[in-house]
Protein backbone atom coordinates (compact mmCIF):
# COMPACT_ATOMS: atom_id res chain seq x y z
CA UNK A 1 0.00 0.00 0.00
CA UNK A 2 1.47 3.70 -0.93
CA UNK A 3 1.89 5.71 1.87
CA UNK A 4 -0.41 8.33 2.49
CA UNK A 5 0.45 11.67 2.22
CA UNK A 6 -0.06 13.54 5.76
CA UNK A 7 -1.45 17.20 3.88
CA UNK A 8 0.34 20.39 5.44
CA UNK A 9 -1.98 22.23 7.09
CA UNK A 10 -1.37 26.04 7.78
CA UNK A 11 -0.74 29.72 6.03
CA UNK A 12 1.69 30.24 3.50
CA UNK A 13 4.27 32.66 3.68
CA UNK A 14 6.88 33.69 1.69
CA UNK A 15 10.62 34.53 2.97
CA UNK A 16 11.69 37.92 3.18
CA UNK A 17 14.79 37.84 4.33
CA UNK A 18 17.50 36.63 6.70
CA UNK A 19 19.79 38.37 8.92
CA UNK A 20 22.65 37.23 11.31
CA UNK A 21 21.73 38.56 15.09
CA UNK A 22 24.52 36.85 16.63
CA UNK A 23 27.54 34.01 15.87
CA UNK A 24 25.94 31.18 14.77
CA UNK A 25 22.12 32.66 14.60
CA UNK A 26 20.17 34.05 12.35
CA UNK A 27 16.79 35.30 12.55
CA UNK A 28 14.55 34.73 9.89
CA UNK A 29 11.91 37.13 8.62
CA UNK A 30 8.65 36.15 6.44
CA UNK A 31 5.60 37.56 5.43
CA UNK A 32 2.70 37.67 7.82
CA UNK A 33 -0.16 35.95 6.18
CA UNK A 34 -3.22 37.46 5.99
CA UNK A 35 -5.21 36.62 8.97
CA UNK A 36 -2.42 35.25 11.05
CA UNK A 37 -3.18 36.21 14.40
CA UNK A 38 -0.72 35.41 17.79
CA UNK A 39 0.02 36.45 21.20
CA UNK A 40 2.93 37.01 22.88
CA UNK A 41 5.36 34.13 23.25
CA UNK A 42 4.18 32.11 21.15
CA UNK A 43 5.08 29.39 18.52
CA UNK A 44 4.27 28.15 15.41
CA UNK A 45 5.60 25.19 13.01
CA UNK A 46 7.67 26.40 9.60
CA UNK A 47 7.52 23.95 7.02
CA UNK A 48 9.95 24.14 3.85
CA UNK A 49 7.87 22.76 1.15
CA UNK A 50 10.47 21.74 -1.42
CA UNK A 51 13.54 21.63 0.63
CA UNK A 52 16.80 20.80 -1.57
CA UNK A 53 18.15 18.57 1.42
CA UNK A 54 16.18 16.49 4.03
CA UNK A 55 16.94 14.01 6.55
CA UNK A 56 14.93 11.99 9.38
CA UNK A 57 14.16 14.80 11.29
CA UNK A 58 12.00 16.02 8.52
CA UNK A 59 10.99 19.39 6.93
CA UNK A 60 9.55 21.21 9.98
CA UNK A 61 10.40 22.79 13.20
CA UNK A 62 8.83 24.41 16.24
CA UNK A 63 10.46 28.15 16.38
CA UNK A 64 8.99 30.89 18.74
CA UNK A 65 7.68 33.88 17.52
CA UNK A 66 10.46 36.61 17.96
CA UNK A 67 8.41 38.81 16.30
CA UNK A 68 5.78 41.06 17.68
CA UNK A 69 2.14 41.22 16.94
CA UNK A 70 1.91 44.61 16.22
CA UNK A 71 4.69 44.03 13.58
CA UNK A 72 4.09 43.17 9.74
CA UNK A 73 6.38 40.25 9.39
CA UNK A 74 6.72 37.15 11.41
CA UNK A 75 10.41 36.74 12.56
CA UNK A 76 11.73 33.34 13.85
CA UNK A 77 15.51 33.07 15.22
CA UNK A 78 17.38 29.98 15.36
CA UNK A 79 20.95 28.59 16.39
CA UNK A 80 22.31 27.72 13.18
CA UNK A 81 23.08 24.05 13.98
CA UNK A 82 24.59 22.06 11.16
CA UNK A 83 21.14 20.24 9.74
CA UNK A 84 19.51 19.40 6.65
CA UNK A 85 16.34 21.99 7.86
CA UNK A 86 18.79 24.75 8.84
CA UNK A 87 21.40 24.27 5.83
CA UNK A 88 17.84 24.77 3.74
CA UNK A 89 16.68 27.72 5.21
CA UNK A 90 20.17 29.49 4.83
CA UNK A 91 20.53 28.60 1.44
CA UNK A 92 17.22 28.84 -0.03
CA UNK A 93 16.07 31.83 -2.42
CA UNK A 94 14.11 34.75 -0.80
CA UNK A 95 10.82 34.26 -1.36
CA UNK A 96 10.69 30.81 -0.94
CA UNK A 97 7.78 29.61 0.11
CA UNK A 98 6.94 28.17 3.42
CA UNK A 99 3.97 27.07 5.30
CA UNK A 100 3.62 28.11 9.00
CA UNK A 101 1.12 26.50 11.24
CA UNK A 102 -1.26 28.51 13.26
CA UNK A 103 0.17 30.11 16.30
CA UNK A 104 0.03 27.96 19.53
CA UNK A 105 0.78 27.94 23.23
CA UNK A 106 0.43 29.78 26.64
CA UNK A 107 3.74 31.26 27.82
CA UNK A 108 1.89 34.29 27.73
CA UNK A 109 2.17 37.62 29.70
CA UNK A 110 0.06 37.67 33.10
CA UNK A 111 -2.53 40.11 32.85
CA UNK A 112 -2.11 41.49 36.32
CA UNK A 113 -0.06 44.49 35.76
CA UNK A 114 0.62 44.91 39.73
CA UNK A 115 2.68 41.28 39.63
CA UNK A 116 5.99 42.34 38.01
CA UNK A 117 7.27 39.73 35.21
CA UNK A 118 11.41 38.45 35.41
CA UNK A 119 12.56 36.70 32.48
CA UNK A 120 15.12 34.41 32.60
CA UNK A 121 16.84 33.26 29.28
CA UNK A 122 20.11 32.24 28.02
CA UNK A 123 20.58 32.68 23.97
CA UNK A 124 18.13 31.20 21.58
CA UNK A 125 15.69 31.08 24.94
CA UNK A 126 15.27 35.36 23.84
CA UNK A 127 13.05 34.24 21.53
CA UNK A 128 9.39 34.62 23.34
CA UNK A 129 10.71 37.31 25.24
CA UNK A 130 11.95 39.60 22.69
CA UNK A 131 8.38 39.14 21.22
CA UNK A 132 6.89 40.25 24.47
CA UNK A 133 8.94 43.14 25.91
CA UNK A 134 8.55 44.65 22.14
CA UNK A 135 5.15 44.52 22.70
CA UNK A 136 4.45 45.85 25.76
CA UNK A 137 6.49 48.70 24.94
CA UNK A 138 4.59 49.46 21.92
CA UNK A 139 1.20 48.91 23.91
CA UNK A 140 2.88 51.06 26.95
CA UNK A 141 1.83 48.03 29.56
CA UNK A 142 2.02 49.59 33.12
CA UNK A 143 3.95 45.91 33.86
CA UNK A 144 7.44 46.11 35.51
CA UNK A 145 9.57 43.69 33.35
CA UNK A 146 12.98 42.39 34.44
CA UNK A 147 14.96 39.98 31.93
CA UNK A 148 17.73 38.15 33.15
CA UNK A 149 20.02 36.88 30.07
CA UNK A 150 23.09 35.03 29.52
CA UNK A 151 25.14 34.34 27.32
CA UNK A 152 29.16 33.26 27.09
CA UNK A 153 29.87 36.28 25.07
CA UNK A 154 28.52 39.59 23.91
CA UNK A 155 29.30 38.44 20.66
CA UNK A 156 26.62 35.48 21.11
CA UNK A 157 24.07 37.65 22.62
CA UNK A 158 21.05 37.75 19.93
CA UNK A 159 18.82 41.09 19.98
CA UNK A 160 22.15 42.65 22.57
CA UNK A 161 21.47 45.84 20.69
CA UNK A 162 18.16 46.33 20.83
CA UNK A 163 17.46 44.67 23.86
CA UNK A 164 19.28 47.40 25.18
CA UNK A 165 17.86 50.01 23.33
CA UNK A 166 14.64 49.09 24.36
CA UNK A 167 15.74 49.79 27.89
CA UNK A 168 16.80 53.21 27.72
CA UNK A 169 13.19 54.27 26.06
CA UNK A 170 10.74 52.13 28.12
CA UNK A 171 11.31 52.77 31.88
CA UNK A 172 8.96 49.65 33.07
CA UNK A 173 11.94 47.56 31.30
CA UNK A 174 14.73 46.24 33.00
CA UNK A 175 17.65 44.49 31.05
CA UNK A 176 20.19 42.34 33.11
CA UNK A 177 22.79 40.79 31.31
CA UNK A 178 25.48 38.61 32.06
CA UNK A 179 28.11 37.25 30.30
CA UNK A 180 29.99 34.23 31.22
CA UNK A 181 32.48 33.78 29.18
CA UNK A 182 34.22 37.00 28.67
CA UNK A 183 37.84 35.29 28.81
CA UNK A 184 37.14 34.03 25.05
CA UNK A 185 35.85 37.49 23.93
CA UNK A 186 37.34 40.60 21.93
CA UNK A 187 34.52 42.95 23.31
CA UNK A 188 34.31 45.29 26.42
CA UNK A 189 31.84 44.23 28.88
CA UNK A 190 30.96 45.99 32.06
CA UNK A 191 28.44 44.05 33.23
CA UNK A 192 27.55 41.00 35.09
CA UNK A 193 29.81 38.02 34.54
CA UNK A 194 28.50 35.05 36.33
CA UNK A 195 25.08 32.47 35.62
CA UNK A 196 21.71 33.54 36.65
CA UNK A 197 21.33 32.79 40.63
CA UNK A 198 19.42 33.47 43.02
CA UNK A 199 22.16 36.29 44.63
CA UNK A 200 21.80 38.26 41.16
CA UNK A 201 18.30 38.00 41.26
CA UNK A 202 18.21 39.58 44.67
CA UNK A 203 20.31 42.23 43.92
CA UNK A 204 18.12 43.44 40.86
CA UNK A 205 14.69 42.47 42.25
CA UNK A 206 13.18 44.32 45.67
CA UNK A 207 11.14 41.17 46.62
CA UNK A 208 11.59 37.51 45.20
CA UNK A 209 8.43 36.45 45.83
CA UNK A 210 5.60 38.26 44.38
CA UNK A 211 6.57 38.01 40.36
CA UNK A 212 6.15 35.82 38.13
CA UNK A 213 8.85 33.83 36.54
CA UNK A 214 9.01 33.01 33.34
CA UNK A 215 12.60 30.82 31.52
CA UNK A 216 12.41 30.15 27.83
CA UNK A 217 14.85 27.68 25.89
CA UNK A 218 16.82 24.63 25.92
CA UNK A 219 15.13 22.21 28.42
CA UNK A 220 18.53 21.77 30.70
CA UNK A 221 18.82 25.43 31.17
CA UNK A 222 15.17 25.79 31.93
CA UNK A 223 14.72 22.72 34.33
CA UNK A 224 18.13 24.30 35.87
CA UNK A 225 16.69 27.72 36.09
CA UNK A 226 13.59 26.30 37.32
CA UNK A 227 15.14 24.47 40.30
CA UNK A 228 17.40 27.61 41.29
CA UNK A 229 13.31 29.18 41.49
CA UNK A 230 12.09 26.54 43.64
CA UNK A 231 14.95 26.78 45.97
CA UNK A 232 15.13 30.15 46.54
CA UNK A 233 11.43 29.49 47.62
CA UNK A 234 9.70 30.75 44.74
CA UNK A 235 5.57 29.39 44.56
CA UNK A 236 5.78 27.06 41.84
CA UNK A 237 2.36 28.65 40.75
CA UNK A 238 4.50 31.70 39.83
CA UNK A 239 7.23 30.19 37.54
CA UNK A 240 5.98 29.67 34.18
CA UNK A 241 8.46 27.44 31.63
CA UNK A 242 8.48 27.08 27.56
CA UNK A 243 10.92 24.02 26.68
CA UNK A 244 12.76 24.31 23.37
CA UNK A 245 12.32 20.44 23.05
CA UNK A 246 14.67 19.27 20.64
CA UNK A 247 17.90 21.02 21.53
C1 LIG B 1 7.72 25.49 21.90
C2 LIG B 1 9.06 25.45 21.19
C3 LIG B 1 9.66 26.64 20.82
C4 LIG B 1 10.91 26.61 20.18
N1 LIG B 1 11.46 27.79 19.81
C5 LIG B 1 12.68 27.79 19.20
C6 LIG B 1 13.29 29.02 18.79
O1 LIG B 1 12.73 30.13 18.93
N2 LIG B 1 14.49 28.94 18.20
C7 LIG B 1 15.14 27.74 17.99
O2 LIG B 1 16.27 27.73 17.48
N3 LIG B 1 14.59 26.58 18.36
C8 LIG B 1 13.37 26.56 18.95
N4 LIG B 1 12.79 25.37 19.30
C9 LIG B 1 13.53 24.12 19.02
C10 LIG B 1 13.38 23.76 17.53
O3 LIG B 1 12.08 23.26 17.28
C11 LIG B 1 14.41 22.67 17.08
O4 LIG B 1 14.17 21.49 17.77
C12 LIG B 1 15.82 23.12 17.35
O5 LIG B 1 16.06 24.37 16.71
C13 LIG B 1 16.81 22.05 16.85
O6 LIG B 1 16.65 21.85 15.49
P1 LIG B 1 17.89 21.31 14.60
O7 LIG B 1 17.45 21.27 13.19
O8 LIG B 1 19.08 22.15 14.96
O9 LIG B 1 18.19 19.89 15.22
P2 LIG B 1 17.65 18.42 14.79
O10 LIG B 1 18.19 17.47 15.81
O11 LIG B 1 17.84 18.07 13.37
O12 LIG B 1 16.11 18.60 14.98
C14 LIG B 1 15.48 18.35 16.15
C15 LIG B 1 14.22 17.62 15.72
O13 LIG B 1 13.91 16.63 16.63
C16 LIG B 1 12.64 16.88 17.21
N5 LIG B 1 12.81 16.54 18.63
C17 LIG B 1 13.91 16.01 19.16
N6 LIG B 1 13.74 15.79 20.47
C18 LIG B 1 12.49 16.16 20.75
C19 LIG B 1 11.71 16.17 21.93
N7 LIG B 1 12.19 15.77 23.11
N8 LIG B 1 10.47 16.64 21.85
C20 LIG B 1 9.97 17.08 20.69
N9 LIG B 1 10.66 17.09 19.55
C21 LIG B 1 11.90 16.64 19.59
C22 LIG B 1 12.36 18.33 16.92
O14 LIG B 1 10.99 18.61 16.77
C23 LIG B 1 13.05 18.54 15.60
O15 LIG B 1 12.20 18.14 14.56
C24 LIG B 1 11.55 25.36 19.92
C25 LIG B 1 10.92 24.17 20.27
C26 LIG B 1 9.70 24.20 20.89
C27 LIG B 1 9.04 22.89 21.25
Amino acid sequence: MAAREIPIVGYESKLLSRVEVAEGTMAFHFEKPPGFKFKVGQFADVTLADPPETDGEGNTRTFSIASSPFENELVFTTRMRDTAFKRSLKKVPLATEVKISSAAGSFTLHKNHAKPAVFLAGRIGITPFLSIVRQAHHDRLPHKLYLFYSNRRPEDAPFLDALQNLEKTNPNFSLICTMTEMSKSKKEWKGETVPIDQEMLSRHLAILQGPIYYSAGPPAMVAGMKEMLVSAGIDEDDIRTEDFAGY
